[in-house]
């Protein structure tokens, strides 16, 4: 069995942050342009939320940082604070008493709430799940970090890599050229990979945080797409499926990043889009692209491990036995596949068809913990200790199943749970599930 190893994400972030053009605002600036991000991003669902809060503290004990540090900052609701006074003072049915009660945000609440809306959120929506009014907290820290953004306040190493990105179409300097020579390298091992089709039904995306390191998961996902025989490409002016305009909270860097996979898909008239095995990718494409195109997308939106379950279960996909000491595994979700996408059952199917002894994390499907390193936070040099704390949680529940080998479908939470091994000196073998699928077709 090959397992995949992506690059160290701190060090690519802290060699990003080097690179970041700073932008010079006054502090007067910085609170008007976050006001003005938080006002855009409010919605009506948000102003109810945000009256019909009954702090009952439920969000606390779902958070992966509030379990693993007991702080009580780490509370989920309690991270859209500035969201909620800005909304006080200027859209609540009393605001013209509040402001005569209350101040208004500052630079400094802004730079107090920047390790809450970054580092202590993955963005995960375990709080969302759990919250006994269906209070979309995730969504409202994402308005927190776009009016961060917007003010200039971002962490660096995500802005920076925003600003490229957006810019020039790459990421660390990985774009359409490395792509070119990646593809080259596949087919040096006898794997056909169409880029740049003119029509193709399907278009796969890839990621940059996959090839920065090697060709292994764009070889993977080739090898399986030339089996099922279906007439697909990957396409130099867009395959990228990370979009750090969404991590960084830059809405226009996140709709420029997202337009440029959908121009690709149309271009190619596909029917369908395969996302690439990262976490935050799903969602933004999925929900969000369309919303921020202004236009229903004409194509369908799927996660590899969706895509491989669905094949599977039409008899087209067919794989054997998996050998190699992929006998005995566990299931880690990925936050964004699973407790937003939906998609559980695919990737268990996937696995039983593979014949592997399943034993689930007590946390398993919907309730799934997560690892701590989404939503950027695994780029944050500021958030390594608190990452570290969070994962102590995954690792005990992965320890609890005996499973020598733990599967995911994400490349954050492959590097992540990669990173977790080379701290603590872990014995897991860590594996993406396309990795598994293509060592092993039928
Ligand atoms: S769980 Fe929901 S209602 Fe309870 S404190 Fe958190 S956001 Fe408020
Ligand atoms: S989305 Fe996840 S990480 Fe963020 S506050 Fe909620 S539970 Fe915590």
């Amino acid at each position: 069995m090959s397992a995949t190893t992506i690059p160290d994400y701190g060090t690519l972030g802290e060699r990003a942050a080097a690179g970041l053009k700073p932008r010079a605002l006054s502090d007067e600036q910085k609170v008007a342009k976050a006001k003005e991000a938080f006002l855009a991003g409010m919605t009506a669902d948000m102003a109810t939320y945000l009256e019909s809060c009954i702090h009952c503290g439920m969000c606390a004990e779902a958070c992966h940082f509030y379990i693993a540090t007991g702080e009580a900052k780490y509370t989920p609701i309690f991270k859209v604070e500035p969201l909620k006074k800005v909304y006080r003072r200027e859209l609540a049915p009393l605001r013209a008493f509040n402001r005569f009660v209350s101040r208004d945000i500052t630079v400094q609440d802004l730079e107090d709430w920047k390790e809450l809306a970054y580092d202590s959120c993955t963005q995960c929506g375990r709080c969302s799940l759990l919250c006994p009014m269906g209070i979309h907290i995730q969504s409202m820290i994402q308005v927190v970090r776009n009016g961060l953004a917007a003010a200039g306040m971002a962490p660096a190493e995500l802005q920076a890599v925003s600003d490229e990105q957006k810019d020039k179409g790459s990421i660390l300097g990985a774009g359409a050229d490395k792509l070119r020579e990646v593809v080259e390298r596949v087919r040096a091992k006898g794997i056909e990979v169409p880029l740049d089709k003119d029509k193709a039904d399907v278009l796969v995306l890839s990621s940059a945080l996959d090839f920065l390191k090697d060709e292994s998961v764009l070889a993977a996902t080739a090898k399986v797409m030339n089996k099922l025989g279906v007439s697909w490409t990957i396409r130099s002016d867009g395959f990228e499926s990370a979009n750090f305009g969404a991590l960084s909270g830059d809405v226009q860097a996140q709709k420029r990043i997202s337009k440029r996979v959908i121009d690709a898909a149309m271009a190619a008239g596909a029917k369908k889009v395969i996302v690439a095995e990262c976490g935050h990718a799903y969602p933004v494409l999925r929900w969000e692209a369309a919303t921020l195109y202004g236009k229903t997308l004409p194509f369908e939106i799927l996660s590899v491990a969706e895509y491989l379950g669905q094949e599977l279960k039409a008899g087209r996909l067919k794989v054997k036995k998996a050998g190699n000491g992929a006998s005995h595994v566990t299931f880690h979700d990925p936050c964004k596949l699973g407790r937003m996408g939906g998609s559980f059952d695919e990737s268990r199917d996937v696995l039983r068809a593979l014949g592997v002894k399943l034993t689930e994390m007590e946390s398993h499907g919907r309730t799934n913990l997560c690892c701590g390193g989404g939503g950027g936070v695994a780029m944050l040099k500021s958030a390594l200790p608190l990452r570290q704390k969070a994962f102590e949680l995954k690792r005990e529940e992965v320890e609890r199943t005996g499973a020598p080998t733990v599967v995911t479908a994400c490349n954050t939470c492959m590097q992540n749970l990669e990173a977790g091994k080379a701290w603590l000196n872990w014995d897991k073998d860590i594996v993406n599930l396309v990795q598994l699928v293509s060592d092993n077709l039928a």
